[in-house]
């Protein structure tokens, strides 16, 4: 880990921003960065709202049979999280208390549940999508937000293990699904340079797993499938993605069966916005105390 890394990580944990949980990845949030991030979701809501997408908030877990079949363990095995729980009988739970007494591994006491933890705000909305049936002839266009949980624990702030995506989320004809990535790629300029953080946009590839997933990667990036706002969190280090832009072609369509108005298989794009991110972003350019930030960017989030 770089120095520069654990200096801003240890400014923000000093000023209350950010609160250690003694897990890497894990903090609590203060009063302060809260607004931030409601502040920033509010921006986005205006940049969004003359296209009237529905809004629909899924809690920060999914239903493990539909995760399944959205094919997220072929790709990210690795990032997956899911929920276990206890289903034994009073001797099981004698054994399982034993077990953390002694300071033993319990956990292969607990069993599956039929929830697993939400990767990325858009997983949960296709199967609803589907179980509505056919779109309507303007296609779809869904307003989410969610707590996510990616297993990449790292004591670079910017990498959590549980933190919010703001997701619009646009489902289609490909023409339909590609330009409002168009339309949202532009629209993050703007979004951004309100910000007054440096940034700048480039193509990008999912870290899918193992070797097939070097294939799945570059023949992501060959297609211009993905592109990222990058903004520099770290002095020393690469830019991190604030903000993705993802054409899913007709993956989600086919995988859940979604049709247009024409009986064609749907194509989705969506944007998502890394809340957390955009807030350290902020932090990072423009100090620790908001009150001090340039009137400019008051003005956006506040004014
Ligand atoms: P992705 O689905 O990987 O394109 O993620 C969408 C957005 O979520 C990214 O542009 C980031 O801003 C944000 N994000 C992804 N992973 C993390 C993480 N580990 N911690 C914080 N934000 C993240
Ligand atoms: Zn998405």
């Amino acid at each position: 880990m770089c120095v520069a890394c654990q200096t801003f990580l240890h400014g923000l944990i000093a000023k209350g921003l950010l609160i250690e949980t003694g897990v890497d990845g894990l903090f609590g949030r203060s009063g302060a960065f809260e607004d931030v991030v409601s502040r920033i979701d509010q921006l986005i809501t205006r940049f969004g709202e003359g296209d009237h997408a529905e809004v629909i908030r899924f809690p920060p877990g999914m239903s493990r049979e539909m995760f399944e079949r959205s094919g997220y363990m072929k790709g990210f095995p690795q990032l997956a999280g899911t929920i276990h729980s206890f289903e034994g009988n009073d001797r099981q739970h004698a054994e399982l208390l034993e077990r953390q007494a002694r300071g033993e591994d319990w956990t292969a006491l607990q069993k599956a549940t039929d929830v697993v933890l939400t990767p990325a705000a858009c997983y949960p909305l296709y199967p609803v999508v589907a179980r509505r049936g056919v779109l309507p002839p303007s296609g779809g266009l869904f307003d989410l937000n969610s707590y996510c949980f990616r297993h990449e624990p790292s004591q670079d702030p910017a990498r959590m293990q549980m933190f919010r995506m703001r997701e619009y989320v646009r489902i289609g004809t490909p023409d339909e699904v590609t330009e409002f990535r168009s339309m949202w790629l532009q629209r993050a300029e703007t979004f951004v340079g309100q910000l007054g953080v440096p940034f700048h946009l480039d193509v990008a590839n999912d870290p899918f797993f193992g070797r097939t997933g070097k294939i799945m990667a570059s023949s992501q990036r060959d297609q211009k499938l993905k592109f990222e706002l990058l903004i520099p969190i770290e002095s020393g280090e690469s830019p991190t993605a604030c903000l993705s832009f993802n054409y899913h072609q007709d993956h989600f369509g086919s995988t859940w069966d979604i049709k247009t108005s024409k009986g064609e298989t749907a194509h989705t794009a969506c944007v998502g916005f890394g809340m957390e991110r955009i807030t350290l972003a902020l932090f990072k350019h423009h100090g620790f105390d908001v009150a001090a930030w340039p009137a400019s960017v008051r003005g956006a989030l506040w004014g």
